[in-house]
């Protein structure tokens, strides 16, 4: 094989996310599987991977057991539950790492932070190149438009999303709330309930829905005196995940240790 195959083992490769990844790596000419991961319960275990998404065989069977070979990089879209056995055994092997599940816990990311000293990572809740710019213009324009202006976010997903807000939401409030010093966790509201009290300017409310079939759509809107900024994206195909998060692969290959994010790989990541 040639070196300038990029190898990459796919965990979560039965989910929507896995099957395109799959077909991306298959159908493409600079990469090479080498791995696809699944839970054990997972029907077809020890069937050829590319069965999973209409293609002729690869050679690589589903399997439930992460074994990545020196050399190739994990790319895991699989469930939050998941990724701090599949962080540490990247770990333990020396392979870089694209984490693109979302939910993970403070603990799955006080983890990465530890593992981001030895291997590199990319984790990102959202790898498209859209959303990457969406959240630096939208902690651009919050800078700008200073306190007379509340932060609304909104995204909708489809209906299979397990965890809401989504991680991308939270991500686009986290960054909103560092480019004007507020501490997130503290000025995040998640939901609006009550009859009793009013909003505060320092609040970066946050709303989601779920229903249908949409890759996903986040909203930042800047409500202000007698004018209103919306910055949106729409996602409509889930290819767009996969073609970053492949992107972030390649990027990684012969990259130091480090724990990055989707800025880095596009080149504009405010530090
Ligand atoms: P999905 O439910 O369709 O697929 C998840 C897959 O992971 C399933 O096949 C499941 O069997 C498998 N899985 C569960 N536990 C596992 C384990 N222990 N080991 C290996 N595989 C395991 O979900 P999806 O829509 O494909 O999304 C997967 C994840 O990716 C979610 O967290 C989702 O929010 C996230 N996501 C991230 C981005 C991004 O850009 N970062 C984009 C889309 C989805």
């Amino acid at each position: 094989m040639s070196e300038r195959f990029v190898s990459v083992v796919i965990v979560g490769a039965r989910g929507r996310m896995g099957q395109t990844l799959l077909r991306a790596v298959l159908d493409s000419e600079d990469m090479t599987l080498s791995g696809a991961v699944d839970r054990t319960e997972s029907p077809g275990m020890g069937d050829d991977a590319a069965k999973l998404c209409g293609l002729p065989a690869s050679g690589v069977l589903l399997s439930d057991e992460l074994r990545p070979p020196r050399g190739s990089i994990v790319v895991d879209f699989s469930l939050p539950g998941a990724a701090d056995a599949n962080i540490a055994r990247c770990l333990e092997l020396g392979v870089p790492l694209v984490l693109g599940t979302t939910g993970i816990s403070g603990e799955t990311r006080d983890l990465l932070k530890r593992a981001g000293k030895e291997i590199p990572i990319v984790s990102a809740a959202n790898f498209s190149v859209g959303i990457t710019l969406l959240t630096q213009l939208a902690a651009m324009a919050a800078r700008a438009l200073g306190p007379e202006f509340d932060t609304e976010i909104f995204e909708l997903h489809h209906r299979h999303k397990r965890d809401a807000p989504s991680g991308t939401a939270l991500r686009i409030g986290k960054a909103i709330a560092q480019a004007t010093e507020r501490n997130f966790d503290e000025v995040a509201v998640r939901s609006r309930n009550t009859t009793e009290t009013q909003r505060t300017t320092e609040e970066i409310g946050i709303s989601a829905l779920r229903g249908g079939d949409s890759a996903g759509e986040h909203t930042v809107m800047f409500l202000g005196p007698g004018e209103r900024l919306e910055i949106t994206h729409r996602a409509t195909d889930r290819g767009i995940f996969a073609h970053g998060a492949l992107r972030a692969a390649r990027w990684l290959v012969g990259r130091p240790p480090g724990l990055y994010d989707m800025a880095d790989v596009l080149g504009i990541a405010r530090r």
